[in-house]
This record gives structure tokens, C-alpha cells and sequence, in this order.
């Protein structure tokens, strides 16, 4: 079975979040069970372009409205990732800088899924797929593309899987620039569209054979809220599945981990994560003798980044040196300058990293007693199964794939949840840990629970395995 995933992320080449790190690990976890997995993403101009080799396979032309673009395609030649890796090079369009953030998004990822399908209808060296995988709206018009498209009948067998890794962001491209679209049958405009606009993540659900979550938890909820998209995911029930994110053990590992200073295990961790966060804390300016409660990730409404600052300042006020404080991430402005603040004031009990730095992220989870997760929406959440991997406890929302991969140490489990997203409700479940933090044993039994669960991608990959499965043998049949 040949599978080709199509994403504009993947860790290592391009990660901005967990979206990189599904792409980076699940088509490897998938060989293992023998699907022929392979990657295809836009060619940017990153770090890993100049460190590998490339091998040119395809070179085509289309057109974008009135423009001609050009594109080829590289093929990673040493496979360092342990599957194969094709990149789409579209000078002017993809090979930027950054992932997101440019003005002319519409174009950029209409020009990629062009590409693509453009590529796969002339190309003849390898078996087209039997299905494409995409990820995310940004290659959201690439499941009606396959069926509707003019010039990609060939293609039309295809079985198309869309995953959502985060509902939230859709795409939305006004219909004035349908134009620059590959032709397709104008008459079914309508899958195209939702409240006026062209929404590529409303139309990978239209005309997907099938679409997933990355948590069951996080499917239930699109179908009471997804950003006005609720009564699509509905009405399109009968095709969703929820498959929980597994983590890559190859790179998450407190045994092997290259990027902390001591390793450790179940075994030895009491005594090597001291070690880990005596050597961080130390590099921080905060003493090491105070649980140590951390926050990963973007500074977005989403991730409850607004309730940092004030929850923080509480906990500090009331645990007058009870408690030390990490913080490493970046996005909202407004939430940063409160946290620099906050930083400045509490000088030696909070301290904070502005940026993206991988390498910290993984010293954050092996030096930290807890990881803090306020968030409002949260489709899987990796960071908490990250902290579990490396024994650090976390506190976690109650919602999205949190609620389905934590577990309340009320119910014998390995965490603190919270349900309501106020100072009080934050600060009464960090309370709760500092209780179980004072009680070594307590505390190491938690740890000891969190560390020996097995979040690894086998179970995951088996059951797109499945999936891919029933798609297929549905179409035979
Ligand atoms: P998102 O909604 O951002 O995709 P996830 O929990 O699915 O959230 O994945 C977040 C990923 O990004 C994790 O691998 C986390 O460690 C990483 N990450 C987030 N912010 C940073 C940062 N500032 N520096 C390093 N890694 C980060």
C-alpha cells in the first residue's frame, strides 16, 4: 500500500508545532508495519536544504491565473528520515524563509497542491499512491481537487484521509482569487465553499473519503464548536474518526536524549533529574530546591497564554518561595511584555526564554517537576505527553486530547486536571501538585506512573493502518 502525506510542516525540516513532529514520525512508525510511507513538502529555504542531498526527479510547469509558474521536485537522496522525502521547489512561491506568516498565503498553497497533483498525473517512474494523506487546510482543496479537477481525471481512484490537527485555522480565501485555482467543474463551487468565502478546511471535509482528529476528545467537541465549521463536522459524522498523536521516541527519550546534560530512566530518575534541573536552574538564575512548574508553546489564546501572567502572580504572592517558574515560548506581544514583566519583578523565582529553541524545550521537560497546559482548545497536545516521557508531571485543562491522555491523580492516575479556565481553577490544581510535591513518595509514585506509559506511535500507526484498510477495500468492493 503506498501512501503519500502531504504537509507544509515537518520536523526536522520545518516545524513551527506538533503538527512537524506528527509528519516528521508517523510515516516511519507506518514502514514498520509495511505501508510504502513517503513525505511531500514545499522546498523552503532552511538550514536542512543546505545539509542534505537532493536528487532532481520531475520538472513541470502551470498556470496560476495569467502566471506560469514553474516548479521541480527534489527527492531527499540518503533518506535520513527513514522514509522518503520529496520537496516541491517553486522559486518565488515556497522556497521562503518561514512557513507562515506571508501575505500572499493563497497563492503559496494553491501553488503547492497544484504541483502536486500536477507532478502525480505525469509522472511514471513510481505507482501513484492509493491514498494522500493531508494534513491541515493548508492542502485542504487537495481531496476535491483529486475528484473534480479538469485536468487530474487520471487521479480520480485516489483515496484521500484529511487529518485535522487544529480546527481553528481554516484557510479562508476569497472567491476573487478562484480564479488562480486549477480549472475544476464550476458547477460544484459549492464544495468549495462555506459563508461566502472559499475555506479550504470546509472543503477537505466535503470531499475527504475520510477525515481524523488527533484525539477522540478533540472530535467530539468540533462537533458542538469548530470555529463555525460545527454542523459541517456533524453532518459529516459518519466519516470521522478520532486517532490520538503518538511521540517519537527516537527523538523523545530521557535515555538517549542528546540535548540533556544526564540521562535517565524510571530507574534512576529521582536522582538525574535533579541533576538535569540543579544544572538548568542554575543557567536561570532560580535556586533548585522548589518544584519547578513550567509552560511550553505559543502565546495564543488557544494554548490559555493569556492566563499566565496574572496565575503566576498569584502563585508567587501566596508562595512566598514555594515555587520557581519557567517559561519558554513565543507569539501574542501583549501576553510577552506581561511575562517580561512579571520576570523583572520576580527576579530569581520565574524565569523566561522569548523564542523558538528546541534544544531548551527539551532541557525545559527533563529539569521540570510540572508542565502547566491552561489551554482553551487543545485538538492533542504533545507537550504533556512529552513531560510524561520524561517524568514531569503534568497540569493540564481538562479538554481536547489533555482530557483524553491525562489522568487526575484523584482517579489513581499521573496529573492534575482543571475544567474551568480562571486564576482560581489554574492555581487550585497547581495547589494540588505542590501538596503531592511535598510527599516524596507520593510524588515519585506519580512520576514513576507517568513515565511508564506507552505513548509511542505503534498503537496510532495500527489503527491508520485500519483506516487505509477499510478505505480501500470499501472502493474494491
Ligand atoms: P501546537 O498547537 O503548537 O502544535 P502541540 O502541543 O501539538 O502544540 O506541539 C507543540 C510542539 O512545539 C512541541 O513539540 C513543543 O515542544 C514545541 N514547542 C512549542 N513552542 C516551542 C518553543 N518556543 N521552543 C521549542 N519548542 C516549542
Amino acid at each position: 500500500m503506498r501512501v503519500i502525506h502531504l504537509s507544509v510542516e515537518c520536523f526536522p525540516v520545518a516545524k513551527v508545532g506538533g503538527l512537524a513532529d506528527v509528519v516528521g514520525a508517523l510515516p516511519k512508525y507506518q514502514r514498520k508495519f509495511g505501508i510504502d510511507a513517503a513525505v511531500v513538502m514545499p522546498w523552503y529555504k532552511k538550514p536542512f536544504m543546505e545539509e542534505h542531498e537532493f536528487e532532481l526527479i520531475f520538472e513541470g510547469s502551470f498556470f496560476q491565473g495569467s502566471e506560469k509558474l514553474g516548479y521541480s521536485v527534489f527527492k531527499e537522496k540518503n533518506t535520513v528520515l527513514e522514509f522518503p522525502l520529496y520537496f516541491i521547489h517553486i522559486p518565488g512561491k515556497l522556497d521562503r524563509e518561514e512557513v507562515y506568516g506571508y501575505p500572499d498565503e493563497a497563492e503559496q498553497w494553491f501553488a503547492f497542491q497544484h504541483a502536486f497533483l500536477d507532478w502525480q498525473r505525469q509522472q511514471e517512474e513510481e505507482p501513484l499512491p492509493d491514498v494522500v494523506h493531508c494534513h491541515d487546510h493548508h492542502v485542504g482543496l487537495i481531496p476535491f481537487l483529486l475528484k473534480e479537477g479538469d485536468d487530474f481525471k487520471k487521479l480520480a481512484d485516489v483515496k484521500t484521509v484529511f487529518t485535522v490537527h487544529n480546527g481553528q485555522y481554516q484557510g479562508w480565501v476569497n472567491w476573487n482569487k478562484a480564479i488562480l485555482l486549477p480549472a475544476f467543474d464550476t458547477w460544484r463551487w459549492g464544495m468549495l465553499d462555506w459563508d461566502g468565502v472559499i475555506n479550504p478546511l470546509a472543503a477537505a471535509i466535503k470531499a475527504t473519503d475520510c477525515f481524523t482528529t488527533v484525539s477522540e476528545g478533540y472530535l467530539q467537541e468540533l462537533y458542538a464548536e469548530a470555529n463555525g465549521l460545527q454542523d459541517l463536522f456533524y453532518q459529516e459524522r459518519a466519516k470521522g474518526y478520532g486517532i490520538v498523536n503518538g511521540i517519537d521516541v527516537a527523538f523523545w527519550n530521557p535515555e538517549t536524549d542528546k540535548h540533556i546534560p544526564f540521562s535517565y530512566n524510571v530507574k534512576d530518575v529521582n536522582e538525574q533529574k535533579l541533576r538535569n534541573k540543579r544544572t538548568f536552574c542554575a543557567q536561570f538564575g532560580l535556586p533548585a530546591d522548589r518544584p519547578l512548574l513550567s509552560f511550553i508553546g505559543r502565546f495564543a489564546l488557544e494554548k490559555g497564554a493569556d492566563f499566565l501572567a496574572a496565575t503566576i502572580e498569584s502563585l508567587l504572592e501566596q508562595h512566598s518561595g514555594g515555587l520557581t517558574v519557567f517559561i519558554l515560548g513565543s507569539g501574542d506581544t501583549l501576553i510577552q511584555s506581561q511575562l517580561a514583566a512579571l520576570a523583572e519583578r520576580y527576579k530569581g523565582r520565574i524565569a523566561v526564554f522569548f523564542g523558538y529553541n528546541e534544544a531548551l524545550a527539551h532541557e525545559v521537560y527533563a529539569a521540570s517537576d510540572m508542565l502547566l497546559m491552561p489551554s482553551r482548545v487543545e485538538p492533542c497536545g504533545l507537550n504533556q505527553l512529552y513531560a510524561m516521557k520524561y517524568g514531569t508531571i503534568p497540569i493540564v485543562r481538562a479538554v481536547g486530547g489533555l482530557k483524553d491522555t491525562v489522568m487526575d491523580v484523584r482517579n489513581y492516575g499521573y496529573g492534575f486536571l482543571f475544567e474551568n479556565l480562571d486564576v482560581a481553577s489554574i492555581t487550585e490544581a497547581i495547589e494540588r501538585a505542590i501538596t503531592y510535591f511535598k510527599d516524596r513518595n507520593d510524588w515519585q509514585a506519580i512520576r514513576r506512573k507517568a513515565m511508564a506509559l506507552d505513548y509511542s506511535w505503534d498503537k496510532s500507526a495500527q489503527k491508520y493502518l485500519n483506516l487505509y484498510n477499510q478505505l480501500l477495500k470499501s472502493y474494491d468492493a
